[in-house]
Parts: C-alpha cells; structure tokens; sequence
C-alpha cells in the first residue's frame, strides 16, 4: 500500500532523530537508521560504541535487528542512513552523506536474499540536506549469501 509509505524526506528525519540517540561517546559520530517495511511500518537504530572499542555496533545492525522483531526482516524494502555529529542545538549535523558499511551492507543483502527484492538505500548527510538514493545490489554487487552455501557439507 504506497499511500502509506513515508517520503525520503520523512525517512531522513526518522533516521536523524535516531542518531540523537545514539552512544557514541568516543568517535563523536552519531548514525540513525530508520528501516520502512513493505506496508509502511517504521523501526529505528544508533550506532552503540563501547569502551571496548572493538564491540561497537553500527546503527543498520541495531535497526534490522528492531525490523526483525517488528516485522521480520523479510518485510525491509527501504532504509535510510544519516550520520554526523550532534550540533549545539542537538540536532545531527554535517554535511557528508554517509552510506552503510561493508558490514551493513552484508547484513541488508541478508534481508534482500529473503524477500527476493532489492532494498532501497537513502543516505544522508547529518543535517539531511544532501541525500543519494541507491538499492543494496548496486552497493554489494556479487554479493555472498545463502545459495551460495549450497556446497556446505550435510551431517
Ligand atoms: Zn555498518
């Protein structure tokens, strides 16, 4: 139902407002990701750093795991991302877009190998002025996934 669908635009905020909470005391670089479903349902992440650095998590990890209890990560069919830093009036500023990590991007394929459709990616600068819009294919061409454990070996 797209009459139920939120615009880029939308999307950006929710992703935005995300990043205002996330904890990431030690790089100072907030991440939000809101993640909209096939019938318009929203789940949020932020990246979580640890003093451990090493065991931070990125905010698209956070979000397709909140999507997966939500909905199930089946349903993901648009995801936007905006990163920066969290300015003096405590909205997320800067002015580079940001994309989704290796990583990420391995983990949004993983939903994408599930429904069978390609997500699309909205990334954002911090202050949500500059926006690019992609699909998961085009930023993990030849991925790695389920078909090709077909050789695994069956005990
Ligand atoms: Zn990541």
């Amino acid at each position: 139902m797209a009459d139920t669908h939120h615009s880029a635009a939308e999307l950006v905020a929710l992703a935005r407002a995300a990043a205002q909470r996330a904890h990431a005391p030690y790089s100072g670089f907030s991440v939000g990701c809101a993640i909209e479903a096939e019938d318009g349902s929203i789940a949020t992440g932020s990246n979580m750093e640890n003093a451990c650095y090493r065991l931070g998590t990125c905010a698209e990890i956070a979000a397709l795991t909140s999507a997966q209890q939500a909905f199930g990560l089946d349903k993901v069919r648009r995801i936007a991302v905006a990163g920066g830093h969290i300015g003096a009036d405590g909205a997320l500023a800067g002015t580079q877009t940001v994309t989704p990590c290796g990583g990420c991007r391995q983990a949004i394929a993983e939903a994408a190998d599930l429904s069978g459709v390609d997500i699309e990616i909205i990334a954002a600068s911090g202050d949500g002025g500059t926006l690019s819009q992609t699909t998961i294919a085009a930023l993990l061409p030849a991925s790695f996934g389920a078909d090709n454990l077909a050789d695994a070996e069956r005990r």
